[in-house]
Formats: C-alpha cells, sequence, structure tokens
C-alpha cells in the first residue's frame, strides 16, 4: 500500500526584505556624540522576509513578493530567503539600496532604530505575476512595511481569488477601513492591538477588532494569545514556558507557522499551540530569522 503524503500549503508573503545593520555599544550616543561599538553584525529581516522564512522552515512553498536593492545586499537577501527554500523568482530588483534597519543595542538591551525602507518603498502595486502567485497560493500575508496601495492591492487579488488573508498591522498605524474590509484573520501584538482598537485590556481590543474583521489572534509576548471570532467564545492559549535568550521576530515566527497550520486546516485551538511552540523555539535562541525551527522541530516539541 502506497502511503500519500499530502501537498505542502502555498503561501503567498507580500512585504518588505531588509538588512538588520545592528551595532552594539556600551549606551547610545546623543545626537552629535560619537561613541565606539563594541560589535557589528548584519542579519537578514524586514517583517515580510521573516515571516516568509518562518513559514518555509514550518513546511509550506513560500513564494516571496516585493522588492530588494540593485546594491550588494540584494543578491545577500534574496540568498538568505532561499536557503530556507523561500521561491524568490518574483522578488524584484529596484533600482537603487536595498531596504535597511540600523539598529544600535546597548548593553542594557535596549535599542533604536532607524528604518530607510530603499527598496520595499518601490512596490507600489503587483505585477500580472504577482497577482497569479496570489491567486495559487492558500494564504497570502501581509504586513505594513510595504506602501499600504501595495498592500491594498494583495488583499483585494486574495479576495478576488478566495485566498485567506492574514494581516499583521505593524508597524502600527491607522488602518482604512477598506483594507480591514478584505481581511481575513489580523493578528497584531498586544501595543498594535491597542492603538488599532482603543482598548487596552486585549479582549476588549479582540472585541473592538471584530467590528471589522472576521477573526483576530492578539499575541501576548510570553502571555501567549487570544483567539477571537466573530460568533464564538474567545479562546487564550498560553506560551510554551522557554527561558527567553532573543525574542526578535517571535511574533514573525508565530505568524509563519501559524499560517501554515490554518492553511493545513487544523482546528484552530491545535493551529495557535503549534505556532506558540514554533515562537518559544525561535524565543529560546539567539537570532531571528536565523533562530526560526523547521517543522521537525516544531513536531518533536508538540508532540
Ligand atoms: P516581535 O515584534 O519580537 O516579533 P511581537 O510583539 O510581534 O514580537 P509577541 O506577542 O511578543 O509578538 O510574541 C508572539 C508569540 O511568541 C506569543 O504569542 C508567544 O506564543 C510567543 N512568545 C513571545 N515571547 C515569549 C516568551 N518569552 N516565552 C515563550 N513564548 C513567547
Amino acid at each position: 500500500m502506497t502511503r500519500t503524503t499530502p501537498a505542502p500549503p502555498r503561501i503567498a508573503v507580500l512585504g518588505s526584505t531588509n538588512m538588520d545593520l545592528v551595532a552594539y555599544v556600551p549606551r547610545a550616543p546623543r545626537l552629535g556624540e560619537t561613541v565606539t561599538g563594541r560589535a557589528f553584525r548584519t542579519v537578514p529581516g524586514g517583517k515580510g522576509a521573516n515571516q516568509a522564512v518562518a513559514a518555509a522552515r514550518a513546511g509550506a512553498r513560500v513564494s516571496m513578493l516585493g522588492a530588494v536593492g540593485s546594491d550588494d545586499l540584494g543578491p545577500r537577501l534574496r540568498a538568505a530567503l532561499a536557503e530556507s527554500g523561500v521561491d524568490t523568482t518574483l522578488l524584484r530588483t529596484a533600482d537603487g539600496p536595498s531596504g535597511t534597519a540600523h539598529i544600535v543595542v546597548d548593553d542594557d538591551g535596549g535599542n533604536a532604530i532607524v528604518v530607510v525602507p530603499g527598496a520595499n518603498a518601490s512596490v507600489t502595486g503587483l505585477t500580472p505575476e504577482d497577482e497569479a502567485r496570489i491567486a495559487a497560493a492558500d494564504a497570502l500575508l501581509l504586513q505594513l512595511e510595504l506602501p499600504l496601495d501595495a498592500v491594498i492591492a494583495g488583499a483585494r487579488a486574495a479576495r478576488r481569488h478566495g485566498v485567506r488573508t492574514v494581516l499583521t498591522p505593524a508597524p502600527a498605524r491607522p488602518l482604512p477601513r477598506e483594507l480591514l474590509a478584505l481581511v481575513d484573520l489580523l493578528v497584531p501584538n498586544e501595543h498594535e492591538a491597542n492603538a488599532l482598537s482603543g482598548a487596552a485590556d486585549p479582549r476588549a481590543a479582540a472585541d473592538g477588532l471584530l467590528r471589522d474583521v472576521p477573526e483576530v489572534v492578539v499575541t501576548l509576548g510570553a502571555a501567549g494569545s487570544l483567539y477571537a471570532a466573530r460568533g464564538a467564545r474567545p479562546v487564550t492559549v498560553p506560551s510554551r514556558p522557554v527561558r527567553a535568550v532573543d525574542t526578535t521576530a517571535a511574533g514573525d515566527t508565530f505568524t509563519g507557522a501559524l499560517a501554515v497550520a490554518l492553511a493545513e486546516g487544523r482546528p484552530v485551538p491545535d493551529a495557535l499551540a503549534w505556532a506558540s511552540a514554533a515562537a518559544a523555539l525561535s524565543v529560546g535562541r539567539a537570532g531571528a530569522s536565523s533562530s526560526m525551527p523547521y517543522r521537525e522541530e516544531i513536531d518533536a516539541l508538540t508532540g
């Protein structure tokens, strides 16, 4: 008897690709001041690329849509995505610099960040190939690090083709109703949920957000996550206890894995538990996308 494995889900990510340029300093400089740093690292990042890596490592066939620059960072960003199995054939190369995040981390772990969108700013809409890739996907992942016109165009294309749209509303900003009306699942963290709804309590925030979107997951850091859907009782899912080493990109790991589990048709509580395990694995190790777990590791933890 032959056993057939179901085909992996297809996920399209329309979002940012950045290189994080990280300087470690005893303390951050004031304006006009120079301080000597202890170390420097370049780390591939951007919320879009991070979610793409998380979903690919979690077992999906992932296409990255967006742009890198024509500088020497472009090929490095592309290669980092490909290394985790992300398809970059539709990732454009725009004239000019790649997106960069200039990060200063001090000895207390505090940070200051300047993001320069670079090539990401050139993505203002979809190509016909982008739209075809979205149409063929089981889910489209969106964040807010591309121009809003592109985000809306992506969500519209997904709706036209009956593809589930998952939006991470980060960085927090006011959102047009037009965009929220096209979102199937909104995944804010506590701060973004508060900014969008005006409610401080996550449950009240989720309730408020359900006026605009049918499903919400509010991530609560070490306190876990809260799932709410119209007409259903909210569910709180605890996080997996772990010694936190580096929480960078915990949210992107969570969202990438959640999208994979939901696209595989798993029930919501199982999908949330699986995504929490993925996020805990990444929190327990140093690094951003480099610390994201592979499917076997998530399965091993969830047994
Ligand atoms: P980031 O901006 O760093 O990507 P975020 O603010 O978007 O993170 P969080 O709410 O901090 O997202 O975390 C997302 C999920 O990751 C949580 O719902 C939880 O499951 C997991 N997580 C975060 N921090 C911890 C932790 N200290 N221990 C275990 N799990 C954690």
